[in-house]
């Protein structure tokens, strides 16, 4: 589903990703860890065309993100292209990032109302489905400042449901939220995986890891140190440097 080959990053002189090689299979759980400053954030904001990469390849499926080959040359996409790349790719921030002044069912339709015009009628109908699924069909009227961390949590990840994506990312999700709202943010990104939902999860959530996570991808200085299931990573991690960080987060 995704493939990064050699994924260089640099903001000025500073390279940040210094050649990101990894795969995660359709239906994957791939988790990534890493301290602070690792790049973890950067290589999502890249997957989702957030940010361009300067060198190495990114594919989504068959698609490489924001290039397509015609002939021997490669073109960079336009606007609208790119537009639809990012559509089919689904991102959730530490910060819910919702529209303040619309309710939770407005948050969640605006999407497939404007950006793929879906008729009204039908965007409702799906947006209450997608409510229903995360536990907030009631909620459906509430204004984010009406709802708690991680009930708005909810509402951003059923609003980047909403595109139907083909794979979601989570940058930290539960980062932000008090300790007694993550279980349910958790849960609901649990039974996403259970639908088969392939998903990339920066998580300093080492149960989710464990139970959810199909593979670990452990991130060190904008390199991917070492990789393999959550057993084999977190518990008996290979590297000095995946080592040193799980001592000091477990
Ligand atoms: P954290 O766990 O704290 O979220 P992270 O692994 O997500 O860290 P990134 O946010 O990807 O790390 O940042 C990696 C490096 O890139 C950091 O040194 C950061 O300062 C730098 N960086 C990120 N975005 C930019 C930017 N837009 N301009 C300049 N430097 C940036
Ligand atoms: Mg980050």
């Amino acid at each position: 589903m995704l493939r990064a080959r050699n994924v260089h990053k640099s903001f000025g002189h500073i390279e940040v990703l210094k050649g990101i090689t990894l795969e995660v299979q359709t239906g994957q759980v791939a988790c990534l860890l890493g301290p602070s400053g690792s790049g973890k954030s950067t290589f999502l904001r890249c997957i989702n065309h957030l940010e361009k990469i300067n060198d190495g390849e990114l594919w989504v499926k068959s698609e490489r993100i924001g290039y397509r080959r015609s002939g021997n040359s490669l073109h960079e996409l336009k606007e609208n292209e790119t537009a639809r790349q990012r559509a089919a790719v689904g991102m959730v921030f530490q910060q819910f990032n919702l529209f303040p002044h619309r309710t939770a069912l407005e948050n969640v339709v605006e999407g497939p109302i404007i950006v793929q015009k879906v008729p009204k009628s039908k965007a409702m109908r799906e947006g209450m489905e997608l409510l229903d699924r995360v536990g907030l069909a009631d909620k459906y009227k509430h204004y984010p400042a009406q709802l708690s961390g991680g009930q708005q949590q909810r509402v951003a990840i059923a609003r980047a449901l909403a595109l139907k994506p083909q794979l979601m990312l989570f940058d930290e999700p539960t980062s932000a939220l008090d300790p007694e709202l993550v279980g349910e943010v958790l849960d609901v990104m649990t039974s996403l995986a259970a639908s088969g939902m392939t998903m990339v999860v920066v998580t300093h959530e080492m149960g989710f890891a464990k139970e959810v996570g199909d593979v670990v991808h452990f991130m060190a200085d904008g390199q991917l140190v070492e990789s393999g299931s959550p057993t084999q990573v977190l518990e008996n991690p290979r590297e000095a440097r995946t080592q040193a960080f799980l001592s000091k987060v477990l």
